[in-house]
């Protein structure tokens, strides 16, 4: 395929045939930070509206060393085998174009990054969550116009980002390990309260009767939320991602908690708040994105922060010094 430049139907045909390369090539176009190459991103993405959206979105958390990626890789092969085809993308806010991610780097997952019903996409860079997050969400709808019908979205457990994955998934997933205080797995109470279901990983190597204790922990721990109309209580599962064991059962179980929601309608009103969340997220973005380009404001930007710094003006003022220049 070479440099060679495509039309946007060409794009749009490639992909839906199955070209990874493609594929590729319009995810780092929706990443990029020129405005011309987003545009093109966004008249693909348009023309392959109509196949996007049949996908299950599965968002999976945990700190590092919880085994996600073991856990991934083992569980994406179970789907494959059964004939899904699943794509690994992830959320990383602290990847960056010269470190690299740590997340959805490919060695990771050695089996899947080996098989051609398999696309793992590592984090779309920047420092900025939402910026990450909109790529990511347009990464989404291009794997699902390519037939990925399982779209897996995986997290580091700390910070904001299990956030974002949340609101862009059906189903989240949050694993643990045993014996790890609560902080060290950065549980807190939002974060379990996000999740759909914990599942206890490393349950191994004489391991079981702590992952047992730790089940009943977090089993209680979780009915202290309160249920939420439409969808099941979340459970604790155990599994050992290295020995292949209890993934098919966590998998029964999210097949059966999708099934669930979607004849309650909860499935369907969550995509639909999670599309209206990205518009408004989108209006904001792209506000601040005019706002500060506008040659007047950042000329004068650098004069109200002194100021402000100074304690001469409050911020307020600031703000609204900056505001009134806006040219709408
Ligand atoms: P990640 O950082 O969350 O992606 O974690 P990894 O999947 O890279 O796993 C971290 C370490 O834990 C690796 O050495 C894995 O081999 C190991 N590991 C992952 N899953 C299991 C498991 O189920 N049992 C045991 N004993 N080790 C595991």
């Amino acid at each position: 395929m070479g440099r060679k430049i495509l039309s946007v139907d060409q794009y749009a045909d490639e992909i839906r045939s199955g070209n990874r390369f493609v594929l590729s090539q319009a995810i780092t176009l929706a990443e990029s930070s020129l405005e011309g190459n987003q545009k093109l991103a966004q008249e693909i993405i348009n023309l392959l509206l109509p196949h996007t959206g049949y996908s299950l979105r599965l968002g999976v958390t945990g700190v590092p060393g919880v085994g996600k990626s073991t856990f991934i890789d083992q569980l994406g092969m179970t789907l494959i085998d059964e004939g899904h085809k699943v794509a690994v993308l992830s959320v990383d806010p602290s990847s960056q174009q010269s470190k690299g991610s740590i997340l959805g780097d490919k060695t990771r997952m050695q089996q899947l990054s080996q098989h051609p019903k398999a696309y793992i996409r590592p984090s779309a860079t920047g420092n900025h969550l939402g910026g990450v997050a909109q790529k990511t969400r347009e990464a989404i709808l291009l794997c699902e116009a390519a037939s990925y019908d399982i779209i897996i979205i995986e997290t580091v457990g700390v910070g904001q980002s299990e956030t974002v994955v949340r609101h862009m998934t059906d189903f989240f997933l949050l694993l643990m390990i045993s014996g790890a205080g609560d902080e060290l797995q950065g549980m807190k109470r939002g974060i379990m309260e996000m999740a759909d279901t914990i599942a206890i990983n490393k349950a191994d190597s004489g391991n079981e009767k702590a992952v047992q204790q730790a089940q009943k922990n977090y089993q209680h721990a979780l009915h202290l939320f309160p249920p939420v109309l439409g969808k099941p209580s979340p459970e604790v599962l155990t599994c050992s991602a290295l020995n292949n064991q209890g993934l098919q059962e966590i998998w029964i179980y999210i097949q059966q908690f999708i099934t669930d929601i979607k004849a309650s309608g909860y499935f369907q009103q969550q995509r639909q708040q999670q599309q209206r969340s990205w518009m408004m997220e989108l209006i904001q973005q792209k506000l601040s994105q005019e706002f500060f380009q506008q040659p007047a404001i950042r000329k004068t930007l650098p004069h109200v922060e002194q100021a402000i710094l100074q304690s001469k003006i409050t911020a307020r003022e600031g703000a609204e010094q900056l505001l009134n220049m806006y040219r709408y």
